[in-house]
């Protein structure tokens, strides 16, 4: 057991003073748990704690000492820090991954020993990841990878732990069985462990030691039950509130009314802390980071004048200037155009992409300058004027600046991947040539463009901020939540996506994949551990979706007993019928049953599919995500 105590600490981001004359200390062997709003200190607080951060005045000792006193691989023997969002080296496995929480205990000479086997084998059983230890990392869904990071944290065998929101990004189900583990590790082990968390009903529930931070300042602390007051709620999250107990637990339990009409102390910004590291620190836990512009900082003086902060740690979509690598065609109606550059790094969610959309900028004839580079990684934004953005770029002449269309990631790959040309992140987009020979302009400009595309060409991408963004990302649409059989459908603009999809799925995923493309040339091969099965559907001289819509009905009809769950009630009202000339179709859900659809394509096609399933066979809304791609006879905007 160890005890971790900050006094008088002082710490800040350039000019702003961020935390102010703190002093805490974390009771040993207990979980401590640190809540306040965006903006309110708390992020900060844990970098000050686990030395991320140097302080301005203050000091935080570890069982007495400055922290700042002890050695690097002295203070990761015994403190642990998870941040937010870490980013694991591309192409490494689970195992690999925990085995590097044994670094520090390494001297040069003495390697791997039977201990740090043991700690690496006890860790990888304490949080259930033994039987994912050969799976890379970017294989994994959320809440797998967060129980690795937490593995890495227990393989460190540390007697302080401090975690920076764990539970980000993963559904509930998921948040709790992060949550358990670590109260595992604190019964089990005494560890001493400190938590960032946003979730005050989670933060009821687990802590021994609640603290409230506002401004910067402990409000209160205590045991959840002193601490949790509808006063503080107003004070801290300036929130109107009633507290009940927990039916479950009997902890305090907050059930909000809506946010105070004159909130005293909250910034408006509802930003994530920007505490994410960059990646190099990723795995370091321990060395001081260079003190990044912060949310709390940037967003703490409303009256200033606006405030510009690094695109990078703000704007969850970034402009990415990349360069196409190889052109290839993968089929007489596809190709497959490889995009790179340094700036990649900075792309994705941190996850597999399965069906991540991204938006490709075709050039316009006549370009006159750079429209996205306020949102370029690193470039400065005001992220009060970044919000309309789009609205501003369709103001501006299409011959200028281009033309917006939505592609696929069908495959994302680190830098150093072996099947990469280059040395920088590679992303694959799959792109289908629809080619009419008397197009207007600004009509099927993306599938020209890929026809005409050559190597060492530029093209804008805009997408996900890795650093700000995780695998709840809304520009991905699969979300089976717990279902175990599958039905994916799609033509062959969904192709890269359920190809994807079904190289990311499980082994025990089972279901149907059913594809339709124009030519036999244009199947693709797929790799899948999951028991899903793929059929290729071949258009020839038949409608767009004829094939499609028969085998799917043909397979729900064979299959009912699987796709069907028994007894199954609708648990939605039905849509309205939505009018596809006036709205593209799009509804997409988490799944919450044992089975989920995942439907995308023409628009006309998809929506007769979705009403089949839904209407017809009467299966739950919540289960059928479904997605109008493109419509027949319409450009894209
Ligand atoms: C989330 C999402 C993901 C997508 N992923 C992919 C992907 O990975 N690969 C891919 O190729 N497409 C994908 N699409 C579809 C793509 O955005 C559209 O096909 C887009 O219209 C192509 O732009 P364009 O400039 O070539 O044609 P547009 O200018 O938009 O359309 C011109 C004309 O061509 C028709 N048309 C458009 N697309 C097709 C088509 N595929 N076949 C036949 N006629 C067509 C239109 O009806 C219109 O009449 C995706 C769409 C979405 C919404």
């Amino acid at each position: 057991m160890a005890l971790i105590e900050a006094r008088s600490l002082h710490l800040g981001y350039e000019r702003r003073e961020v935390v102010r004359d703190l002093s805490l200390t974390l009771p040993e062997g207990r979980i401590t748990i640190i809540v306040g709003a965006n903006g309110s200190g708390k992020s900060t607080l844990l970098r000050g704690l686990s030395r991320l951060l140097t302080p301005r005045s203050g000091r935080v000792l570890l069982d007495g000492t400055d922290i700042h006193a002890l050695r690097g691989k002295d203070l990761a023997r015994r403190l642990g820090l998870l941040p937010q969002s870490p980013i694991a080296p591309d192409g490494v496995t689970v195992r690999d991954l925990v085995a590097r929480g044994r670094f520090p205990h390494q001297g040069l000479f003495q390697q791997w020993t039977a201990a740090d086997e043991q700690a690496v084998a006890g860790a990888l059983a304490a949080t259930r990841t033994d039987e994912l230890q050969d799976r890379l990392i970017e294989e994994l869904s959320g809440g797998q990878r967060q129980r690795v990071w937490i593995a890495l944290a227990l393989a460190q065998q540390t007697d302080v732990l401090l975690l920076d929101e764990p539970t980000t990004f993963l559904d509930v189900t998921h948040q709790l069985e992060v949550l358990d583990v670590v109260r595992d590790l604190n019964r089990e082990r005494g560890t001493t462990v400190g938590i960032v968390l946003h979730d005050l009903n989670l933060a009821a529930r687990y802590a021994d030691h609640l603290v409230a931070v506002r401004d910067g300042e402990i409000h209160s602390q205590g045991s959840p039950g002193e601490v949790i007051t509808e006063q503080m709620v107003h004070e801290v999250f300036a929130l109107s509130s009633r507290v009940l107990p927990d039916p479950v637990t009997g902890t305090p339990m907050v059930l909000p009314l809506g946010r105070d009409p004159q909130p005293a102390h909250q910034p408006d910004l509802d930003a994530p802390d920007l505490d994410a590291p960059e990646p190099e620190d990723a795995m370091t836990t321990t060395t001081d980071s260079h003190p990044a512009p912060d949310a709390e900082a940037a967003h703490a003086e409303p009256d200033a004048a606006p405030v510009r902060v690094p695109a990078l740690e703000h704007s969850p979509q970034l402009a990415f200037d990349l360069t196409v690598a190889a052109v290839r065609p993968l089929g007489q109606n596809l190709m497959r155009v490889t995009l790179t550059s340094p700036e990649l790094v900075h792309f994705g969610t941190g996850a597999h992409p399965l069906d991540l959309r991204i938006k490709l900028i075709v050039p316009g004839p006549r370009p006159s300058a750079d429209h996205f580079a306020p949102i370029r990684p690193d470039g400065q934004l005001d992220p009060a004027g970044s919000a309309d953005w789009y609205r501003r770029w369709l103001q501006i002449d299409p011959e200028d600046r281009g033309w917006l269309r939505t592609y696929t990631v069908r495959d994302l790959r680190g830098a150093g991947h072996p099947g990469n040309l280059g040395k920088h992140p590679e992303l694959d987009v799959d792109m289908v040539l629809h080619l009419e020979p008397e197009q207007a302009l600004g009509s099927g400009v993306a599938a020209r463009w890929a026809q005409q595309v050559a190597p060492g060409d530029r093209i804008d991408v805009l997408g996900p901020n890795r650093h700000v963004v995780g695998p709840d990302y809304g520009g991905i649409e699969f979300r089976p939540g717990t279902a175990r059989t599958l039905l994916l459908v799609g033509d062959e603009t969904a192709a890269p996506a359920i190809c994807s999809i079904l190289e990311a799925l499980p082994a025990q995923m089972t279901g149907r994949a059913v594809i339709e493309v124009a030519d036999e040339s244009d199947r693709q091969p797929v790799l899948t551990r999951s028991a899903v099965q793929l059929t290729w559907l071949v258009r020839g001289d038949a409608p767009h979706g004829e094939l499609l819509d028969a085998e799917v009905r043909r397979l729900m009809c064979e299959n009912a007993q699987a796709f069907r769950e028994e007894g199954a009630q609708t648990t939605r009202p039905e849509l309205e019928d939505v009018d596809i000339d006036s709205t593209i179709l799009w509804e997409t859900t988490v799944g919450e049953g044992a089975f989920y659809a995942w439907l995308a394509g023409e628009a006309g096609v998809i929506k007769g599919l979705r009403r089949h399933l839904v209407t017809e066979l009467g299966i739950d809304r919540t289960q059928v995500s479904f997605m109008g791609y493109w419509r027949q006879g319409r450009p894209e905007m």
